[in-house]
């Protein structure tokens, strides 16, 4: 039998192993996502000290019963002064010699007070990316979880993209979108929704503003929703009016490239190749350098997790993990179009899960 607390305990099993690699006799993980990863506690304030299967979860009295009901493991409640001196002193009393921490999210004062505290007894190491490593793979609940995240976000831009119109707003449409999502039950957008009419539609991470959709022009929208903690991350472009010959020969170019990418999505195949993969495809149509980032991340927890589907990189994609795959091509002065699909990693190749159409939607005036 699969329960939640199992899978607690599996995953702080598998980190156990990881530690014992690393040769670290314990380890202090204060990034929250981490935390809630192998305990499932879901406050803003926590330090998770593990060493071998053992576990104890330190946080301050506004989280003590939420803790209790959360966590499978004990719980310290530091009730003055920062969580890092009850850290310090357990670590002082345990007599381990070597320490690991998350350096990339320890403050450099946090790191600073710990090793005073503890003196030259211990070594403290960077243990950053320990817990990451592990949550690129996601387990059976995890993938039922961003599955369903996906689906609500997909659902969102459905209800949303119908009320789109010419003089609508861009923080308008944006508003709708995050309306729409909270309303079918999410906690809240997985990050800053993206509405971007036009040549402002060319900047890859356009906020919202407050000018007007207008006809006859491309408008991206990308967006994602937090369900149950976990993120869900899709682009679509339509055009308000029928699509002009120019918006038309981007988007199916960046299309091509899309699938293309997807298409190279297999277990084993590195990163780098399905980057490539879309980045030849844009090349073959003179589009590669209008095409400015990465061709996808990993998600989960976070909105941006490992693999990144970075040029090059040589990290290979294994069954369970869960990427974006989105191109994008970038014309300044006229406008951008990006295709985002989050996939998954099947032992055989790959599932699609977003369920929104590609069709390049025209918005009736
Ligand atoms: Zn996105
Ligand atoms: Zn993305």
């Amino acid at each position: 039998m699969t329960t939640v607390a199992h899978t607690f305990v599996d995953r702080r099993r598998r980190l156990a192993e990881a530690l014992t690699g690393a040769r670290l006799d314990a380890l202090a993980v204060a990034h929250l996502p981490n935390v809630r990863y192998l305990t499932g506690f879901t406050g803003s304030n926590a330090v998770l000290l593990l060493a071998g299967r053992k576990a104890t979860l330190y946080t301050d009295p506004r989280y003590t019963l939420q803790a209790r009901q959360e966590c499978d493991i004990p719980v310290r409640i530091i009730a003055r002064g920062p969580l890092w001196s009850g850290v310090a002193s357990e670590i002082g009393r345990r007599g381990w010699r070597s320490v690991g921490l998350e350096a990339s999210h320890v403050s450099h004062q946090q790191w600073q007070s710990v090793a005073q505290a503890l003196g030259r007894t211990v070594r403290l190491k960077d243990a950053s990316g320990l817990v990451e490593k592990l949550r690129m793979v996601k387990d059976a609940g995890e993938i039922a979880a961003i599955r369903a995240s996906v689906q609500l976000a997909a659902k969102a831009f459905g209800k949303a993209i119908r009320k789109a119109r010419a003089g609508m707003t861009e923080l308008a449409l944006a508003a709708e979108i995050d309306h729409q999502m909270r309303l079918l039950g999410a906690e809240g957008p997985a990050f800053e929704t993206i509405v971007a009419g036009g040549e402002r539609s060319a900047l890859p991470h356009a906020r919202p503003t407050a000018r007007q959709i207008a006809p006859n022009q491309i408008l991206l929208v990308d967006m994602g929703a937090s369900l149950n903690g976990y993120m869900s991350d899709m682009t679509r472009v339509v055009h308000l009016g029928p699509p002009t010959v120019e918006a038309r020969r981007l988007y199916d170019a960046v299309l091509e490239a899309q699938l293309a990418a997807i298409a190279a999505v297999v277990p084993g195949v590195t990163v780098g190749d399905v980057d490539a993969a879309a980045r030849g495809t844009l090349r073959k149509r003179r589009f590669d350098r209008l095409f400015t980032h990465s061709t996808g991340h990993g998600l989960g927890l976070e909105i941006h997790e490992g693999p990144r589907l970075g040029k090059l990189a040589q990290e290979r994609l294994e069954p369970g993990m869960v990427v974006t795959i989105e191109p994008g091509a970038y014309q300044e002065g006229f406008g951008g179009v990006r295709i985002e699909d989050t996939v998954l990693v099947t032992p055989t190749g790959v599932e699609v899960l977003t369920p929104t159409s590609k069709e390049f939607l025209e918005i009736p005036l």
